[in-house]
């Protein structure tokens, strides 16, 4: 055999030689904003000059009207269920391929996430899914727009008109994504975004929750405030809510990668579509490419393929170590398992080994017979590649041409 095709773990040479240059994600705009609040005499978040700024930067990308800027994604995914007021026992629709962070707060408010199964293609909620799984007690629907692909928001909300839903999105890794034209956030009726430290965008930790709706957007603050009415300044609070406040220290990092957010999209954009050029022109047999209708714009937080089993001489493991030792930053999968899948879901652990809603006769959900069989085939077969802008173009071509080499040695 020819020795370049060799693969690299087999000590033949890496296809991915190029060196990403050194890329460091805050700089100048973050140091000035840091500066500038250090002068200031407080750092509390409310009238705090930058959750103020945050606030109007974000405003410039997504159009709701009320926001509540917050501790994480997940902070804000749980003030988000808060605000909807929902009887214990509600059922949340949502999707087993996600972060721990759209479960929680659903589990916390007392409500039943029930998990519906995701296009194999797009790996987003499957609108028939939602459909099967809506049962009397469904209230909700938490939307997950999983790696910057958007979910049909269309079919979604035509689902949720019909049968009276809430939606809640979840866009904590789709930064930048538009669903027809309309970033996503901008459907349902209450949008999370997450600002941790692996996303698009990051002040460490942090989050937003905003509405256009005025049945939810008055009461976002107190629910992420312990229910404090800060713009009274009184403290007499109706109902339980934690403190999920953001502080102007992460405000300020925020307010200026926010500014930054639309320039680091559309680079995500450029290397993860040149990726899957790229993958296409070589022709990788085996490799699925993730769906992406033409009409909207996937923001690439990470691109997911998938490996058909069957497809090589290989398993889905051999290819991605094989590609790993090419040069190649992937993992295999997403998650390990579907969310339903995690232990404390499988014992229904949620409240120090019981689960009180179910003792009470309020669901009679069992997670171990839980089966989304597309979200199961989707994480064993799934392969993601990281995108950053710490990438470059030279580092996305070889990073397709390794797909290639590595196919090509376990063609059957
Ligand atoms: C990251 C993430 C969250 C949680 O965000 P945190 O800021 O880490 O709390 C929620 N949902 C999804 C889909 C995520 O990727």
């Amino acid at each position: 055999m020819n020795n370049a095709l060799a693969l690299a773990l087999h000590g033949g040479p890496r296809a991915v030689t190029a060196h990403a240059p050194t890329h460091h994600r805050w700089g100048a705009e973050e140091r000035e904003r840091l500066s500038a609040m250090v002068d200031q005499r407080s750092l509390f978040y409310w009238q705090g000059p930058q959750t103020a700024a945050l606030l109007e930067e974000f405003r410039q990308l997504y159009a709701l009207r009320w926001c509540m800027p917050c501790s994480s994604g997940t902070a804000s995914l749980h003030i988000a269920v808060a605000a909807l007021r929902l009887p214990p026992g509600s059922e949340v629709i949502t999707s087993p391929v996600t972060d721990m962070g759209s479960v929680i707060g659903i589990l916390y408010q007392q409500c039943v996430p029930v998990f519906a199964d995701i296009d194999p293609g797009t790996y987003n909620l499957d609108p028939a899914a939602i459909r099967r799984a809506i049962t009397p007690k469904t209230r909700a629907i938490m939307v997950v727009h999983l790696a910057g692909n958007p979910s049909d928001m269309e079919a979604i909300m035509a689902i949720a008109r019909e049968h009276d839903l809430l939606v809640i999105e979840d866009c904590a890794q789709s930064w930048g994504a538009q669903f027809r034209g309309t970033p996503v956030g901008l459907f349902g009726h209450l949008a999370c975004y997450s600002l941790n430290e692996f996303k698009h965008i990051s002040c460490g930790d942090g989050g937003i929750v905003g509405t256009n709706d005025e049945r939810f957007g008055p009461t976002l603050t107190k629910w992420g405030d312990k229910h404090y009415d800060r713009v009274s300044g009184g403290r007499n609070p109706e109902t339980l809510s934690p403190n999920y406040r953001i502080s102007e220290p992460q405000a300020a990092v925020a307010a200026a990668q926010m500014r930054k957010l639309p320039a680091i999209i559309s680079t995500h954009i450029r290397l993860g579509r040149r990726l899957l050029d790229r993958i296409a022109t070589l022709g990788v047999s085996g490799l699925l490419p993730p769906t992406i209708d033409p009409r909207d714009t996937h923001s690439f937080w990470f691109c997911l393929f998938r490996l058909r089993q069957g497809a090589l001489r290989c398993s889905r493991d051999e290819f991605v170590a094989a590609l790993k030792a090419e040069g190649v930053a992937c993992t295999a999968g997403y998650i390990p398992r579907p969310v339903y899948g995690y232990p404390l879901f499988q014992n229904h652990d949620f409240f120090a080994g019981h689960w009180p809603l179910r003792e009470a006769g309020l669901t009679s959900m069992d997670y171990r017979t839980v089966r989304c069989p597309n979200a199961e085939a989707m994480l064993a077969e799934g392969i993601s590649v990281a995108i950053s802008p710490a990438l470059t173009d030279e580092i996305i071509d070889q990073t397709a041409d390794a797909f290639a080499k590595v196919a090509r040695h376990f063609a059957l």
